[in-house]
């Protein structure tokens, strides 16, 4: 993008008349380090906290010199500018210090019950017409690998039917299945006509009642299972048993037979080949019962399973676990798609190794990643960069940190302690056995 804008690349590089090239968003947020060269400022809080004082900081400054500018900008707690920070590093790699060793950024929260909303109804977009509402932001779950539960206060948005016009409201959000009155919002919307879209939800959480409500708006329904064994799921912060999650399916399938989509993460520390296999012979399962509730209605669903190598976040209680190795996952889910290619009228896809990898890679990175995005940006093909780099990009993804190692995002201030943090990391290990 700031190629073809004719904008320098590299922050460093932009001169008296360029934009200041200001990033945000939940994964600069959460480490802005691996991508610090490419920008001026990062904005690292919730937009409706921070938007209105940095654009109001920016207007009084019209006419200023860029440096200046950026200079007066960087005095907000919450903005962080990339050259008033340098770090040093161990011999083996590992962060030693930040220079200033007290340099720190405040996460901007946003506390208030409005979220956000779409702005602009178009045709022209993934959700064509449909009006969004983020129903919620953060996730009482709290599930130790997830970033979203662990990096944002748990708020949830009073959503009203009437706001649009629109036939369908899609509520977004991770905690959606937590959402308090979600039943009875769905009723008032359906009494005023509208069609409700909900996300991906716990599905040992989402009442039964809103899957009834919603019978009629939706053929497919998506849960994240994430492993397929009792042990995985108490470890990944998803304690249902498989008889819990049996009976629930049951009881949805009895609403209507439903199509399901079922998310699994693969490579999560501490899984064997067990919990591997156990992903079809669950998916069986649950095959089985949609079989039986199915004959009843005339129509048997199809099951989709998708895999995603799971990737440590930082912020999360497991941002000291190490990834699993690429040619592992290669083999698990080559293992997954002959399992599957047994079962009728199940389908399995999975999210690309390669990509897994760089999200590996960039979201426990340092400053020494920055030239991966740049050459990859400049079109140099995935293998060439990994091979070409003077950086051994395994060292980001394969290794288990210690207790106290310092991280490139330390300096980040967020909403729970890195003690704290741990502590969960040693709650959560428990249950591996
Ligand atoms: S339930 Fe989903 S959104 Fe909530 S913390 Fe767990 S993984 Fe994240």
């Amino acid at each position: 993008m700031l190629n073809t804008s004719s904008v320098h690349t590299l922050a460093g590089e932009r001169t008296g008349k360029e934009p200041i090239i200001a990033a945000g968003g939940i994964c600069v947020m959460s480490n802005p380090e691996p991508v610090h060269r490419f920008f001026d400022l990062f904005i690292m809080g919730d937009i409706e906290t921070t938007i209105e004082p940095f654009m109001e900081a920016y207007r009084d400054l019209r006419g200023a010199k860029r440096d200046e500018i950026i200079d007066k900008m960087s005095g907000f707690e919450w903005v962080y500018n990339p050259k008033q920070l340098n770090v040093s590093y161990n011999d083996g790699g590992t962060l030693r210090s930040f220079v200033p060793h007290d340099f720190n950024v405040k996460i901007s929260r946003h506390k208030k019950k409005e979220l956000g909303t779409s702005a602009i109804m178009t045709d022209k977009t993934e959700f064509a017409n449909m009006f969004l509402v983020e129903g919620t932001r953060g996730c009482p779950s709290r599930c130790p690998f997830c970033l979203l539960g662990n990096l944002y206060d748990y708020i949830c948005e009073t959503i009203d039917p009437s706001v649009t016009e629109s036939p369908d409201i899609g509520i977004l959000g991770g905690g959606v299945s937590f959402y308090p009155g979600i039943v009875e919002l769905a009723k008032r919307m359906k009494e005023s006509g509208k069609n409700i879209h909900l996300p991906s939800m716990r599905i040992d959480e989402v009442p039964l009642e809103l899957i009834s409500l919603m019978k009629d708006d939706v053929k497919t329904l998506t849960f994240g299972i994430e492993a397929a064994t009792e042990r995985l799921r108490r470890f990944i912060g998803k304690p249902f048993t498989d008889e819990e999650l049996f009976e629930k399916i049951n009881a949805i399938l009895d609403v209507k037979p439903f199509n399901l989509k079922l998310y699994f993460m693969l490579g999560l520390y501490g899984e064997t080949q067990d919990d591997i296999e156990a992903i079809p012979e669950l998916t069986k399962k649950i095959k089985h019962i949609m079989v039986k509730r199915g004959a009843k209605k005339g129509f048997v669903g199809s099951i989709t399973v998708h895999a995603s190598p799971f990737v440590p976040k930082p912020f999360t209680p497991f941002q000291w676990l190490s990834m699993d190795d690429t040619d592992n996952l290669k083999k698990k889910i080559g293992g997954l798609k002959a399992a599957f290619g047994k079962i009728d009228n199940t389908y399995f896809t999975h999210e690309s190794v390669k990509f897994s990898f760089l999200q590996g890679v960039f979201a426990r990175g340092d400053r020494k990643v920055n030239d991966i995005v740049l050459r990859l940006a400049e079109g140099v093909g995935f293998s060439r960069v990994i091979n070409e780099s003077p950086v051994n990009l395994n060292f980001y993804t394969l290794r288990e940190r210690n207790e106290k190692e310092l991280f490139p995002w330390d300096f980040i201030k967020g909403n729970i302690g890195k003690e704290r943090l741990f502590k969960r990391l040693q709650g959560a290990l428990t249950h591996l056995g």
